[in-house]
């Protein structure tokens, strides 16, 4: 066995975290680029405690799920104000734009020039401007991951820009920054926590730490996210997925993901569907169709036996079995009324495109088994109801 493992510099986790990120924050500069969506929620806060440590700000927020153009735009304006730290403050899309920003502020050349797929796929030299992360959904682990996803409108895809370089100097994860999430966000970020804590478990890629973390991940999901999504104001269901969407970011990053991230990608290049509702939507799918496939083609390999371990982690039963896992998420996505991707305008004429993407997308990589063409069209298909 070799396995490599790499996260941010500095973790913070708990009830109040966040008001660490100002004083932090006075060690690495004087002016910072604060990145967030398009609510700029918990923003004056952390406006108000940076001024106190001495430390101006310029806000960016960014609209959807981040783009080529908007992080070319982001750096310019960072370099343009002369900001020497980069804060992500929201949900994935505002940690992926400031993660990208930062790199950038250092690394020189066109964007392009370091993008997957449609450029040039040159490795980062110099890591990135510090950078730090506060997630407020519970959600993408975005704190933790060495990537960020970005759309190009003019390709219709997403890609990474990919780099350990890129790794947070520090990630803030505070649960009360989640306590005013509402119910369909709680449900599209909780259930894209939940598949990256499936993912990595089953990969291929999987190693022993990251299957401490998913397992440990997967039972808080698995006793919190129905609670959080009925009741926000429950704050110990809410400190629960705050953990396992952390947890969700330390695995994937270092063990790579399936079937469903793989769709998940050339959906959101093609759509205007936010990640987790895609990721929701597909993974009982993806679920079912893996445990087909092993099944008839490694019925003595440990796939099946890692699935038999969610499901049994999922539903606190030991007598559970792999095919529950599809039940368990199946239920879930009922109850917490996630739609279909047909809901965001994807057509049976667009499958061919999108299991061709899917078939070469890295998340690929790490699915325990590789899946036929065929079998691709089916989770695709049932997703789309
Ligand atoms: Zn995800």
């Amino acid at each position: 066995m070799r396995f490599e493992f790499a996260t941010a510099t500095r973790i913070l986790w708990g009830q109040g975290a966040a008001h660490e990120v100002a004083p932090a924050a006075r060690q690495l500069g004087q002016r910072a680029l604060v990145v967030t969506g398009q609510s700029r929620r918990h923003f004056t806060t952390l406006r108000t405690e940076l001024a106190a440590e001495g430390i101006a700000c310029v806000n960016l927020s960014v609209e959807g799920e981040p783009t080529v153009e908007g992080v070319k735009a982001g750096a310019e304006v960072a370099s343009a104000e002369g900001c020497e730290l980069v804060i992500g403050l929201g949900g994935g899309s505002a940690l992926d734009a400031a993660k990208a920003i930062a790199a950038l502020l250092t690394n020189p050349g066109d964007l392009l020039d370091y993008l997957e797929v449609i450029g040039g796929a040159q490795p980062l030299r110099a890591r990135g401007a510090p950078f730090l992360a506060v997630p407020t959904t519970a959600g993408t682990g975005a704190e933790v991951t060495r990537n960020a996803v970005l759309g190009s409108h003019a390709h219709r895809v997403k890609v990474s820009l990919r780099s350990p370089l890129m790794l947070a100097r520090l990630a803030v994860v505070d649960p009360e920054l989640t306590w005013d999430l509402p119910p369909e966000v709680t449900a599209s970020t909780g259930l894209d926590a939940l598949t990256q804590l499936i993912e990595p478990y089953v990969s291929n890629r999987a190693n022993p730490l990251t299957d401490g973390f998913c397992l440990e991940g997967l039972a808080l999901v698995g006793r919190a996210l129905r609670r959080a999504y009925r009741d926000g104001a429950d704050h110990a269901a809410r400190a629960d997925m705050s953990l396992a969407s952390l947890l969700s970011g330390l695995a994937l990053a270092n063990a790579g993901l399936g079937v469903v991230h793989g769709f998940a990608g050339p959906v959101g290049g093609m759509f205007p569907a936010p990640h987790g509702a895609v990721c929701a939507a597909l993974l009982p799918h993806g679920i079912e169709v893996n445990l087909r496939a092993l099944r008839a083609r490694d019925p003595a390999g440990e796939g099946l036996r890692r699935y038999e371990t969610v499901a049994r982690v999922l539903t606190g039963r030991p007598q559970a079995s792999a095919e529950d896992a599809v039940e368990w998420t199946r239920e879930v996505c009922r109850e917490l009324q996630i739609p279909s991707l047909r809901a965001y305008g994807v057509r049976e004429e667009d499958w061919p495109a999108l299991i061709f993407k899917a078939a070469s997308a890295s998340s690929m990589k790490g699915n325990p088994i590789t899946l036929t063409p065929d079998e691709m069209g089916e989770v695709l298909a049932r997703a789309c109801g």
